[in-house]
This record gives C-alpha cells, sequence and structure tokens, in this order.
C-alpha cells in the first residue's frame, strides 16, 4: 500500500481550515490526523468536522506526538518561529506558511538548527510559485526568448486588514509575496531595497501606511517596483508584468471574460465593460494552493523537499527588514544576507 503522510496542523484559521480541508480531500498520499490552535474550541470544532484528534490549545503535544509524522503551521505570522524550531527539535517535516518569521535573525537560527541536521525539512508558503501564470512568465524568461529581463511592475491590493495589523505588516505579511516572486521570476539576489511613503488612500483610517511603494534594485541591475495597498476597498488585485530587452511578460487575471452589459438598477447609464474581480486570496490562489500542497506531500514522502526552503523565507525576511528600516529616510539599504549554505544550493 502507497505511504499515507500522518500530518499536524497548528493554527485553525482561515487558512488553517483551508489547508486541513485541502489535504483531507485532495492531496494524494496525505491525511490530517490531529490539529491544534490557540483556543482550544477552534480545535476541537475543525477536529470534530473531520473525526480527528484535537490536542486543543496543546501545540506543542501535537508537535512532539509520535503519530504526527508532519507539522503543517497555519496560525498567525508571530508565532512561526517558535512552532518552526520546535517542529526542528524533534526532526520533523515542516510547511510553514509565510512567513517563516517576522524578522530576518529568527530566519537565521531556523538555518542554523537545519544546518546542524543536515537536511532541509522546512518549506515555506510561497505558492505563488506553483501559480500557473507566475509559472508560465518563469519559462518565458528563462527561455531567453524576449531577451534578459530588466525592470518588474507589480501590486499587492488587498481589501482590508484585521486588529493589530501595522505598517511594518505590509511589509512582513504583505508584500512578502512579492519579495520572494520577483528573485525567482528573475533568477536574481536583492542589492538593495527602499519603501516609499506616498500621498495616503483616504481609506487609510486606521493607523498604518496604506499605500506604500517598495523599491527594489537587483544584484544584476534589474529594478522592481511593487505598489503595496492593504486597503484598496475594492478587491484583491495581483499584478505583475516583467520587462525584457525584446518583449514582456504580464501575469494574466483568473477570469478572461470581459463583460459588456447594463447591470441591474443602471437602466439610465451607458452599458458597462467589466470583468470580475476577486475580493479574496482564497479564490485566486486556489489552485496554487492545491499544487503546492501536492507536490510538498510528494517530495516528503519521496524523503527530499523541493519547494521554496528556509533559506528562501530568511531572503524575503531580509529584505523586508531592509524596507522597513528604510522607511522614512529616503534611501536604499543594502539587503544584506549571510554566505548561502550548500545545503540550500
Ligand atoms: P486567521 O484567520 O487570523 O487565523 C490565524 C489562527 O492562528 C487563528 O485561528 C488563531 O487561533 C491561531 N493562533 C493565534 N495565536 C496562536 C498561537 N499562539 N498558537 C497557535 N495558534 C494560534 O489568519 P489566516 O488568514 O488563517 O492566516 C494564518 C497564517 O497564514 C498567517 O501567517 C498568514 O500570513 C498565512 N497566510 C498565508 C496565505 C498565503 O497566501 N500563502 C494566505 C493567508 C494566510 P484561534 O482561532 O484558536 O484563536
Amino acid at each position: 500500500m502507497d505511504k499515507v503522510l500522518k500530518i499536524g496542523l497548528i493554527g485553525c484559521g482561515a487558512i488553517g481550515k483551508d489547508h486541513c480541508r485541502r489535504i483531507i480531500e485532495k492531496v494524494p498520499g496525505a491525511t490530517v490526523v490531529a490539529v491544534a490552535s490557540n483556543t482550544a474550541k477552534s480545535a476541537d470544532d475543525l477536529a470534530a468536522k473531520y473525526g480527528i484528534r484535537s490536542f486543543g490549545s496543546d501545540c506543542n503535544g501535537l508537535i512532539a506526538d509520535p503519530e504526527v509524522e508532519a507539522v503543517v503551521i497555519t496560525s498567525i505570522d508571530s508565532t512561526h518561529h517558535d512552532y518552526v524550531m520546535e517542529v526542528l527539535k524533534h526532526e520533523k517535516w515542516c510547511f510553514c506558511e509565510k512567513p517563516l518569521s517576522q524578522n530576518a535573525a529568527d530566519c537565521e537560527e531556523i538555518i542554523a538548527r537545519e544546518l546542524e541536521i543536515g537536511k532541509r525539512l522546512v518549506q515555506v508558503g510561497f505558492m505563488r510559485r506553483y501559480d500557473r501564470g507566475y509559472a508560465e512568465m518563469k519559462r518565458i524568461i528563462d527561455s531567453g526568448e524576449i531577451g534578459a529581463p530588466l525592470l518588474i511592475k507589480a501590486c499587492h491590493r488587498n481589501v482590508s486588514q484585521g486588529p493589530g495589523f501595522q505598517t511594518e505588516n505590509g511589509i512582513t505579511n504583505v508584500a512578502i509575496h512579492e519579495l520572494d516572486i520577483c528573485r525567482w521570476l528573475l533568477g536574481d539576489e536583492y542589492e538593495d531595497a527602499q519603501c516609499v511613503r506616498v500621498r495616503q488612500s483616504a481609506n487609510s483610517t486606521k493607523g498604518y501606511d496604506n499605500p506604500q511603494v517598495v523599491l527594489l534594485r537587483t544584484k544584476k541591475g534589474c529594478f522592481i517596483d511593487v505598489e503595496v495597498q492593504v486597503a484598496d476597498g475594492y478587491g484583491y488585485d495581483i499584478q505583475c508584468e516583467v520587462v525584457c530587452e525584446n518583449g514582456t511578460v504580464k501575469l494574466p487575471d483568473p477570469y478572461a471574460v470581459v463583460r459588456r452589459s447594463r447591470p441591474a438598477g443602471w437602466d439610465s447609464l451607458k452599458p458597462a465593460e467589466c470583468m470580475p474581480i476577486m475580493t479574496d486570496w482564497k479564490e485566486r490562489f486556489i489552485e496554487a494552493y492545491d499544487i503546492e500542497l501536492c507536490a510538498w506531500v510528494d517530495s516528503v514522502n519521496k524523503g527530499k523537499l523541493t519547494g521554496p526552503s528556509a533559506w528562501d523565507g530568511y531572503v524575503a525576511c531580509v529584505a523586508g527588514d531592509a524596507l522597513n528600516a528604510s522607511r522614512g529616510t529616503s534611501q536604499f539599504l543594502k539587503v544584506q544576507t549571510i554566505e548561502k549554505p550548500e545545503l540550500y544550493c
């Protein structure tokens, strides 16, 4: 019989519930055997839905349990480092949702522990690498058919944020996706970075910057410009265009259908041309999450991780630290990493 990986999941919120369903219903070669969360009720409710074990709020108990072979971390950002370190203490496989941590120093500890074990055990949830649009962009760039990449123009717009969100989280939680995907698309590393405060939107009423503009320069001289809006008031809108020497590649919108109509209640207006805009990351990247977790389980069952590593999580955090430190200085700050260990080459 084929192997079935027994997974424990920590953090039963939005993406925790989604990944739990995904693994149980869609991912071959794996199942979720146990869940834990901050409040016991969240874990109990999810466990009851699938008839699996609840560890209540005992997240470290779940990690240590002998039945649990791999751990999926879907709790809030500030908890990731400690849970990853706990999983590594037991030398188990770990899928940690982005970000790996909220700063580079924490990620260095994770890297040091993996080096001590001598094996990659951690994968970071940078699921955009599994999105068909981004993957096709990378294939075209890597083919060299349209020349060397020169520039990236991107934007990451979110509808709204929950309580406690701060300006820095616009980088560590939101733009972290672009910090990973841009270096992956370009096959290049960051030289320096600057975060620019621009005119603030009327939607910015909760004390955090919105929008922010993220500027990055790479070692090969590419220039990256990312508009980050965390409260855009209309939708979840992800855009990315890479300008190369002899052409460009652009991320397609997930819906290709353009509708021309006179919407109900708009009788006095001219017919409008529109495309639906999603409001939710779950729907926008649904296929990428499926592919990502299938690929992770497959690589774990084969004994060798192939997806985004702790090193990738670390580099994104180094760039994030530089961006947050640059805010208000009008300066590009160096994106200075430690030397890349052989394990991640
Ligand atoms: P959420 O709905 O707020 O859920 C977060 C969960 O974390 C809550 O259920 C909460 O538990 C739990 N939690 C809080 N403190 C904890 C602790 N000390 N120990 C264990 N669990 C704890 O947030 P979310 O949207 O699901 O996001 C969760 C994580 O996934 C975040 O790190 C986020 O950045 C990441 N994420 C990634 C993507 C992506 O595109 N890759 C998309 C969304 C989210 P209780 O319910 O028990 O209080």
